[in-house]
């Protein structure tokens, strides 16, 4: 079969996070006959390319370039030229530069695929044990105390796993602030992902923050927080709910309603629900 071109557009391309395998096979194929490839740092994507025989040409696209040469790269794709957008390691765009270019990309009309692999924070949660159904991507919190709290309040609410980026110099801090804002949740610390002093560490955001506190790490970072626990029901508060709930409606009215309230099983609610009606 003859090997066709790729279809012109903008490929946003995920790259390894340490182990230069965690590529894939189509990555490197779109890499290799790409007309461009966009690099948050050229120097760091010539290793990948080094590794795979990618010759293709190479140019920045980063933060503090992004909005003088954006017009151009969107006119470029409009050309119909195939492009690759990588950034130093993992997804781009996931606490990365590239959001602004895929949306104007698809404003102007071109075509934008994804080519997934690896990102840091979906590998930590793989592997963290954390409930993996309902989860929130926090990125980075700022560093600065104040407003480090101030996010974190409105984080706490959050009922799912969290995850977090951050730096090893401001691990032991940001443990701290987690456990004070967030209560001392189950938590994990996964460090150097698949690479060779990869490292999964487990306990509560206290715990973990003393340990690293006492021993800061190196590498790279991310933080996997446990949703919070749910509240078991005080008994004396379901009682109250009960006895009110009974002066307007029937038992199983009142039973029914404070098995919504409180997250307890219909069958235990009704049972208190008459006894507070016998008693009555
Ligand atoms: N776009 C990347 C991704 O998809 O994971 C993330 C880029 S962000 C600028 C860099 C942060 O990702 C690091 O500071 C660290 O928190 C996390 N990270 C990246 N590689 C990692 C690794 N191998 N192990 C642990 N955390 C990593």
């Amino acid at each position: 079969m003859k090997d066709l071109p790729p279809e012109p557009g903008l490929y946003v391309t995920a790259t390894p996070i340490g182990n230069l395998a965690d590529i894939t096979y189509r990555a490197v194929d779109i890499l290799k006959k790409a007309d461009l490839i966009l690099c948050e740092d050229t120097r760091q994507t010539a290793k990948l390319c080094a590794a795979y025989g990618v010759e293709t040409p190479r140019s920045p696209y980063h933060d503090h370039n992004a909005a003088k040469v954006r017009p151009e790269i969107i006119k470029k794709l409009q050309d119909g030229a195939v492009i690759c957008l990588v950034s130093d390691a993992g997804t781009p765009l996931i606490s990365d530069p590239g959001y602004k270019l895929v949306r104007d990309a698809r404003d102007a009309g071109a075509a934008v695929f994804p080519l997934p692999g690896p990102s840091a924070a979906i590998a930590a949660l793989s592997a963290a044990g954390a409930p993996s159904d309902r989860f929130f991507f926090a990125g980075f919190l700022p560093p600065k105390q104040g407003a480090r709290g101030k996010e974190l309040e409105k984080i706490a609410k959050v009922d799912a796993t969290l995850i977090f980026y951050e730096t090893a110099p401001r691990l032991g801090d940001a443990l701290a602030a987690m456990a004070s804002i967030l209560g001392d949740r189950r938590s994990v610390v996964a460090r150097e992902l698949t690479k060779l002093h990869e490292e999964f560490r487990q306990g509560t955001l206290s715990d973990l923050a003393s340990a690293y506190k006492d021993a800061p790490p190196k590498g790279e970072i991310v933080i996997v927080v446990f949703p919070p626990e749910e509240k078991a029901a005080d008994a004396s508060d379901v009682d109250a709910f009960l006895k009110a709930a009974l002066g307007e409606g029937s038992v199983k009215e009142a039973a029914a309603a404070a098995a919504e309230t409180f997250s307890i099983p219909r069958k235990e609610a009704y049972a208190r629900a008459l006894k507070l009606k016998g008693a009555g």
